[in-house]
């Protein structure tokens, strides 16, 4: 049986931002960090929403404790993007959200974003989520090493939020836990700033979790404070029968999927792609157009714009006509997929697969490939318009500019 025996949590506004728009819900058994962005106050409206919804429980509904705290998160997500669609002076909010439930016997996790949950064990701090930031998918492809990821000036762009999209895919985790563990829930605006190691030696000294919040709080500031900071720490104790045969499943607990009952479930649509929380693009008949739009940390005020209903004026007769162009659009479809070019999607030099061109009818024979961690607007004019040429490349070549890019090499397409 796990009993939650301590908790504190401090969140702050840190040295450089006008006002703090993270939230927390220290509400023992069910603890959550949620990191808001967004124009003006927004951010702030957008954490707040996915805490109070948290608040209202974890509804009647049937389900294990995971479902039932996703499905909540879900309502958090569809209640933050109706608002921002019917309330203009928050159009294009959105927020991270952590949440843990200390259960009967296990820890329940769901998570969006680039919030984080650690676990302090035997004066070891192992981090249990994974972000959902730009730099953590180039790590995960290899093309970036975790130290060049926590440096890197576009790590705060994250790839998955809740708000800007109708339907979120939300990470879903059950963990096993042992008496005593300390669990560390925070916003970026402490690990941007504090390095791990930093964070387990902090977590190590001091008498009480309140202190030790402090400390943590405190060296962000001492760092720079660039962000907003909130930690929440708790503590667990197991009391009554012995540890449950399945806390041996926390030895690897950044592997959920091997915990008992574990998933690590997206249980909605749009995971493939980072479309979370980037400005919208807009794309011109003869491919994606090139922007200047920067993609900068959390101020994320890319309206997205409602799809537009594509106009249709078919009538009677040109069927002909339709069937080729239908033939034509089946035949490129198939010839575009071996080939890649390179152009501007959201303002980041992307890989696209394909040809640049758009059928009839909005039949696009492109799709985006691979979103690289460089900004157009950082590459000089000359560069810029040799790279964004669309010329038709093999893949290996357009991968093999790409990382030059994100290397910082001259790159001589
Ligand atoms: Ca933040």
């Amino acid at each position: 049986m796990l009993r939650v025996v301590e908790h504190a949590h401090r969140t702050d506004t840190g040295r450089q931002r006008p006002a703090n728009e993270d939230s927390f819900l220290a509400r023992s058994p069910l603890f959550a960090v949620a990191d808001g962005m967004g124009g003006a106050q927004a951010g702030e409206v957008a954490s707040r929403m996915a805490v109070d919804v948290l608040q209202e429980g974890l509804g009647a509904g049937n389900g294990t404790v995971a479902e039932r705290l996703t499905d909540q998160v879900a309502t958090a997500n569809s209640r933050i993007f109706e608002r921002s669609r019917t309330d203009q002076g928050n159009a294009g909010m959105g927020t991270t959200l952590t949440a843990a439930y200390v259960d009967t016997e296990e820890l329940v996790v769901v998570h969006v974003g680039d919030s984080r949950l650690y676990r302090y064990r035997a004066a070891t701090l192992e981090r249990l989520t994974d972000d959902h930031s730009l730099v953590e998918e180039l790590v995960r492809q290899g093309r970036l090493t975790p130290e060049e990821a926590a440096e890197h000036p576009q790590r705060s762009i994250i790839t998955r939020a809740l708000g800007p999209e109708s339907e979120v895919a939300i990470d879903s985790a059950v963990m096993a836990v042992e008496d005593d563990d300390l669990f560390l829930l925070c916003s970026d605006g402490l690990t941007t700033m504090v390095h791990d190691d930093q964070i387990a030696d902090l977590l190590g000294a001091g008498e009480t979790l309140a202190e030790r919040a402090d400390a943590l709080v405190d060296a962000a500031n001492a760092a720079g404070g660039r962000d907003n900071i909130t930690v929440l720490l708790f503590r667990v104790e197991r009391t009554g029968a012995s540890p449950a045969p399945a806390a041996a499943a926390g030895d690897e607990p950044t592997e959920p999927t091997e915990a008992p009952a574990a998933t690590l479930a997206g249980v909605a649509s749009t995971p493939a792609q980072p479309t979370a929380v980037m400005p919208a693009v807009t794309i011109s008949p003869n491919g994606p157009e090139t922007t200047d739009d920067a993609i900068s940390g959390d101020d994320v005020d890319g309206t997205r714009e409602p799809r537009r209903k594509k106009r249709r004026g078919v009538r009677a007769g040109p069927f002909v006509v339709l069937f080729l162009v239908f033939c034509l659009g089946v035949g490129a479809f198939f010839a575009s997929q071996t080939v890649y070019f390179i152009g501007n999607d959201r303002g980041l030099v992307t890989v696209y697969r394909g040809l640049p061109y758009e059928l009839p009818f909005g039949v696009k024979l492109y799709t985006p490939n691979y979103y690289s961690s460089v900004p157009v607007n950082t590459l000089e004019e000359a560069q810029r318009e040799r790279l964004l040429d669309h010329r038709v490349r093999s893949l290996d070549d357009a991968n093999d500019l790409v990382s030059k890019l994100e290397r910082g090499e001259v790159v001589t397409p």
